[in-house]
C-alpha cells in the first residue's frame, strides 16, 4: 500500500501489476494477496485525495528510571491536514488481544506526533485489509486511556529489569512481532499461533 499512495492516490494499477506483486509467493499466500489488493482497490482508501504523508516516520523520548527510552515507528498513512493517523492491518483477524497491542502502538504514535506538532491527533483509525472488504476501526477513548497506566507499567519494568530485578519472557500475539522469537523457547510457541 505504501508503493500505491507513493505513486500517487487514484492510480490504479492494471491486472499485470497486481500479478507482478505477488509473483514468488506460494498459491496460498498469492491468492490472499491477490484478494487482499483487489479489496483494497474497490475501496475508498484507494481514491483518498487529501493530503498524505506515507510512512512517516516518529519519534519518542520516554523517561523510565534513570532511563530514557527512544520509541521508534513509521505511520503507514498520515491523512496531513487533520493529523490522522490511519493503520493498516492484514491479519485474518483482530483478535482482542491483538487489537490491544494495536491500540498501545497507535498511542505511542499520536503521543510522538502530538508533541511533534503541538496539536492533539484524532483518534487513530485501524483498516482492516480483508477480502470481503476493508473495514475502518477507530479506537475508542476507552481505548486510548487505558494506554497510558500500560506504558507507565511497561517502563517500570524495564527500569527495573535495568537496575537488575529478573525480566522473565511473557508470551503473547506480540510475539509474532518480535525478533527474538526464534531463540526464545516461551515466546516461540506463541508466535506461531496456538495449535502449532
Ligand atoms: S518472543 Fe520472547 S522475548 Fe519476544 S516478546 Fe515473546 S516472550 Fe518476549
Amino acid at each position: 500500500m505504501a508503493d500505491y499512495y507513493r505513486a500517487g492516490s487514484g492510480l490504479r494499477p492494471p491486472a499485470a501489476a497486481l500479478q507482478s506483486w505477488t509473483d514468488g509467493l506460494a498459491g496460498n499466500d498469492a491468492a490472499r494477496l491477490s484478494a487482499l489488493l483487489t479489496a483494497f482497490l474497490a475501496s475508498d482508501w484507494a481514491a483518498l485525495s487529501t493530503p498524505l504523508e506515507v510512512e512517516r516516520p516518529v519519534n519518542l523520548l520516554l523517561p523510565a528510571g534513570g532511563l530514557t527510552v527512544r520509541i521508534t515507528g513509521a505511520l503507514d498513512l498520515l491523512l496531513a491536514k487533520d493529523l490522522q493517523i490511519v493503520d493498516f492491518k492484514t491479519e485474518r483477524e483482530i483478535t482482542p488481544a491483538a487489537r490491544a497491542n494495536h491500540a498501545l502502538q497507535m498511542y505511542l504514535y499520536r503521543e510522538a506526533l502530538a508533541r511533534e506538532t503541538g496539536r492533539e491527533p484524532p483518534a487513530p483509525v485501524l483498516v482492516h485489509v480483508r477480502p470481503e472488504g476493508l473495514q475502518a476501526l477507530p479506537l475508542t477513548p476507552d481505548e486510548l486511556a487505558a494506554q497510558a497506566p500500560r506504558l507507565e507499567a511497561l517502563l517500570g519494568r524495564l527500569a527495573a529489569h535495568a537496575s537488575g530485578a529478573p525480566c522473565p519472557p511473557v508470551p503473547g500475539p506480540h510475539c509474532a512481532w518480535c525478533t527474538f522469537a526464534g531463540v526464545c523457547a516461551e515466546g516461540g510457541q506463541a508466535a506461531k499461533g496456538p495449535g502449532a
